[in-house]
């Protein structure tokens, strides 16, 4: 067939056009490639020749994307390349080349068969698709029964056959070979050189970078480069192989389809894992940082929840939802001259409005009390039956006194723990005993408990009567001293306080009554929490930036371990995003174990805290630990960001020559 008769020929699958490169080395710019004019042709075998140095592992790096010329035109496939992006670039790699390395380039922590299977991921193949294909491939290489051997375990040519496996899986339509015999004995070489001539003789374009003209041999072109420049090319006669094409594999998902995305993604997870498993004590160091910042602030989460109830509890106890009505209008006033004062019939009336819960009216007498020979100054409360309620006081011993006891102005007392002490010692049995209040005898029908009413001051000995029994029989006045109110808990204390008002005005004609209830203790207590809070959230912000910094710098070293695992990646189409999100997730992960460690921790220190302590206990809320868990993701995406996307941005030439 001579030029001139045939169709006029179509344009090489590999052209290159006054390539060069160029490296700038200490400030100073070397042309390693000058004026290259190449053309590969689909199904060619060719052969870059030269002696060391002279460019041809350049020339490789650029036919195979992994690199971009500084100057003149690179087409594959018709495609010009010069203004493609690296991602671009890494699907040029999936879907058209397949590379052989002379150190082999596995990864060590995979077997034969991950190590074949990983550019098909990255071509979105679907998991079981993906293995068929591998195994066939590796059956066929002869390494039917290595597929589950580390590349430790398996010796060069093996291992080399493994690298000439992961370069078919994609379909691997144009093979680049740099020195793939360099690491070889010439046995094992020859075996090499054997199967990319089938390769080629089944439609393969092969490319091949050597030093030894005795490989160059197998090649019907050997192109000869010297200095950066091609100085021959020569072709054998012979007969051409058959140039089927081999695209991109059948089958792929397009890998921007969810189903590649989760393939790339837990592929990106099982890297993440080996690698923590690979160095687990330091991955465990790394994590303690996390581990003691997420227990110490779960745990005084937990703490500030415990003693956060049980002040709630006490107030709820203490009625924080309680009002007091005193007479006149400002405290100390007194009720003015002329005016109504509060009475009986004004707590009736407040007791029906549907706001209130219950209603204590309240008179005072200062009264000696005495008993058997002892004598003490108390605090007599007249008051009303629904008082202890209001107040949240509970009976210790016998019963308050009733309705009917304030309707019969009964002699009868209900007495507080620390005037039992006083009166009838540690161990007497108060109630039913009969006590002298200013010569008036009273029956002691109950006993409750000292509380944190702050109104009752702790020194202070209490007694409480019907006040009726007060107001007839010691004060002599009809008047009261106050009204307490519980309101009930559904009513807003500014309506329920507003209502009383209005109602208090209705009855009066005129607003002569003042309020006052236990807002400022309940702001006290808010308060305190807000401080409490503060401080937690300030121990949780330094643990865990000390942890994060932990982890930032393990992934550093993790990246810089592993750079040349990246390079391989990238060379066999791994996208940024790949690299970054493998990453990503890892330093995520190391956050989330450690967060889990962390709160198991705190749950052990609550169970032996809870164990040891009565008086309050520590009470994790799924909040806290939904938080904890958000914050150790937070952690390990904000920490692990900066590694990984120095990784993600590595140069593939540069990674790949990285002695790690
Ligand atoms: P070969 O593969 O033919 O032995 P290379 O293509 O690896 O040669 O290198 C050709 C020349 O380019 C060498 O002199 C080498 O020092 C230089 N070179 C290669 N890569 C770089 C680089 N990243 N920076 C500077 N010089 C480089
Ligand atoms: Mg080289």
């Amino acid at each position: 067939m001579s030029v001139g008769d045939g169709p006029a020929p179509s344009p090489p699958l590999l052209a290159l056009k006054g390539v060069c490169r160029d490296f700038s080395c200490g400030g100073e710019a070397v042309r390693v490639l000058s004026d290259i004019d190449l053309g590969i042709d689909a199904g060619e075998m060719v052969a870059i020749v030269g002696p060391s140095g002279s460019g041809k592992s350049t020339l490789m790096n650029i036919l195979g994307c992994l690199d971009h010329p500084s100057g003149g035109d690179y087409r594959v496939a018709g495609q010009p390349t010069r203004a493609l992006g690296a991602d671009e670039l890494a699907r040029l790699r999936r879907e058209h080349f397949g590379f052989i390395f002379q150190r082999y380039h596995l990864l060590a922590d995979l077997s034969a068969l991950a190590n074949t299977e990983m550019p098909a991921i990255y071509a979105g193949v679907p998991a079981p698709q993906r293995r068929r294909q591998a195994m066939a491939l590796l059956a066929r290489l002869g390494l039917g029964d290595r597929m589950g051997h580390r590349p430790s375990q398996l010796s060069g040519g093996q291992q080399q056959r493994v690298g000439i496996a992961r370069a078919l899986i994609n379909g691997g339509g144009i093979i680049l070979a740099d020195e793939p015999t360099g690491a070889l004995d010439s046995h094992h070489g020859a075996e090499v050189m054997k199967l990319l001539s089938e390769l080629n003789a089944g439609g393969h374009t092969v490319i091949i970078v050597t030093h030894d003209m005795r490989v160059a041999e197998h090649a019907r072109r050997v192109v000869e480069i010297s200095d950066g420049r091609i100085v021959a090319d020569r072709r054998r006669a012979g007969p051409a192989g058959p140039a089927a094409v081999h695209g991109p594999t059948a089958g792929a998902a397009p890998p921007d389809s969810w189903r590649g995305r989760w393939e790339r993604l837990r592929e990106a997870s099982t890297m993440a894992l080996l690698a923590m498993r690979a160095h687990r004590l330091r991955t465990l160091l790394t994590m303690m940082g996390i581990v003691i910042g997420i227990a110490s602030v779960v745990s005084v989460a937990a703490l500030g929840e415990g003693s956060r109830q049980k002040v709630a509890r006490e107030m709820g106890e203490l009625g924080t939802n309680t009002l007091e009505i005193y007479p006149g209008q400002e405290i100390g006033a007194g009720p003015s001259a002329g005016s109504a004062r509060l009475t009986p019939e004004d707590a009736d009336a407040l007791a029906l409005e549907p706001y209130v819960d219950s209603v204590a009216p309240t008179v005072g007498a200062a009264v000696p009390l005495r008993y058997a020979g002892i004598k003490a100054h108390t605090q007599v409360n007249g008051v009303g039956e629904q008082y202890f309620r209001v107040k949240g006081m509970r009976i210790a011993e016998g019963r308050a006194f009733s309705r009917e006891s304030v309707r019969r102005y009964a002699q009868e007392a209900v007495i507080d723990q620390r005037t039992g002490i006083k009166l009838f010692g540690q161990d007497g049995a108060p109630v039913g005993k009969v006590i002298l209040l200013g010569g008036v005898p009273v029956r002691v029908v109950g006993v409750v408990k000292d509380g944190l009413d702050l109104s009752t001051g702790p020194d202070s000995l209490n007694v409480w009567l019907p006040y009726t029994a007060v107001q007839g029989r010691l004060a002599g006045s009809a008047a009261l001293q106050s009204i307490g109110l519980r309101m009930r808990d559904t009513a807003p204390p500014e309506d329920a306080k507003a209502a009383v008002a209005r109602l208090l005005r209705q009855r009066q004609g005129g607003l002569d009554f003042h309020t006052s209830n236990n807002d400022a203790l309940r702001e006290t207590v808010t308060s305190t929490n807000g401080a409490l809070n503060l401080l937690i959230t300030s121990i949780a912000l330094i643990s865990l930036l000390v942890g994060g910094i932990g982890v930032m710098n393990i992934m550093l070293v993790s990246v810089s371990e592993r750079t040349r695992e990246i390079g391989i990646r990238m060379a066999v189409g791994a996208r940024q995003g790949d690299i970054l999100r493998q990453f990503l997730i890892e330093s995520v992960l190391v956050c989330l174990i450690g967060g889990v460690l962390g709160i198991a921790l705190s749950f052990g220190v609550g169970h032996f805290f809870n164990n040891a302590n009565r008086q309050f206990s520590m009470v994790f809320s799924a909040g806290a630990i939904a938080a904890a868990f958000a914050t150790c993701t937070v952690v390990g995406v904000l920490f692990g960001f900066v590694p990984a996307r120095n990784a993600a941005r590595l140069n593939p030439v540069e990674a790949l020559a990285r002695e790690s």
